[in-house]
């Protein structure tokens, strides 16, 4: 039988990062899972029939280099990569936010895509038949009042897709970008209102279905196992009960 062929998702100890490394197992890849939650990730990738967990902070460029090294010399290739990890930490108004979660939202969602792009970039070549994801957000394309640096993070994501696109134009890796509205997470609500279970409970009061981890798995499930020559540049992906980033049916 042939290698499997591998899949690194960064995130991937909770919501859409743990969902995307079930459903790219199910596809039949070796999936390895980061994140910075070891326990986290060590339990999933005991469930998963082909799966390796490695503890790693995306924003730390030299344990990201070392994550590289690490694949280099334990793995024949590297197919995919699903740059996940992320978040957004409040919703202050421009005039008052804090530039510390600017720049923390900066770090891990911007940088980090970056970072873990250029170190796994010459692997995902190498391969012949590279894909690199881009989980970045409706947050990327439009912005909301009191989303200022989470919607500037994530439109940096955006561009970090569309200009490598260019860039790798013959080259043979894809480069996708997946963009979701309101997705009910256990943690992401809760990151940014820093742990208030009420407040992060608010963000989806009312809203008949918010789109679930598993949904979004789902697109990048369905992205990835296209034909190598198909490239969905960019998939946006809502709830129905939301229209837009300020326009959401909420019943009650
Ligand atoms: P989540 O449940 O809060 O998961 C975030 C993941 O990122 C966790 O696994 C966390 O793991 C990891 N992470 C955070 N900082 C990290 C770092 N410095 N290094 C490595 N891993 C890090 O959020 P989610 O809802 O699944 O969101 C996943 C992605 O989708 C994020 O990029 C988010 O911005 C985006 N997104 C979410 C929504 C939504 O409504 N939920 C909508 C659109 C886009 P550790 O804490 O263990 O490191």
């Amino acid at each position: 039988m042939p290698d499997r062929r591998t899949a690194v998702v960064t995130g991937a100890s909770s919501g859409i990062g743990a969902a995307t490394a079930r459903r790219l197992a199910a596809e039949g890849f070796a999936v390895v899972l980061t994140a910075r939650r070891a326990e986290r990730i060590e339990k999933l990738a005991a469930e998963l029939p082909d799966a390796e967990a490695y503890p790693l902070d995306v924003t730390d460029r030299a344990a990201v280099n070392a994550f590289a090294d690490h694949l280099r010399s334990t793995r024949p290739s590297v197919e995919v990569l699903v740059n996940n990890a992320g978040g957004a930490l409040g919703t202050d108004p421009v005039a008052h936010a804090d530039p510390s979660d600017w720049r923390a939202m900066y770090e891990v969602n911007v940088l980090g895509v970056l970072n873990m792009t250029q170190a796994l970039l010459p692997a995902l070549t190498a391969s012949g038949d590279g894909t690199v994801v881009v989980l970045s957000s409706t947050a990327g394309h439009g912005t909301y009042e009191g989303g200022g640096g989470y919607v500037a993070a994530k439109h940096g994501a955006h561009v970090i897709a569309e200009t490598l696109r260019l860039e790798l134009c013959g080259e043979p890796v894809r480069v996708l970008e997946i963009a979701p509205g309101m997705v009910q997470t256990e943690e992401f609500a809760l990151t940014r209102f820093r742990g208030d279970q009420e407040r992060a409970a608010k963000v989806y009061q009312g809203v008949a279905q918010p789109l679930t981890a598993e949904d979004v798995a789902d697109t990048v499930g369905w992205a990835v196992t296209r034909p190598s020559h198909v490239n969905i540049d960019l998939l946006v992906v809502r709830p129905r009960a939301q229209a837009s980033n300020t326009k959401v049916h909420r019943e009650g």
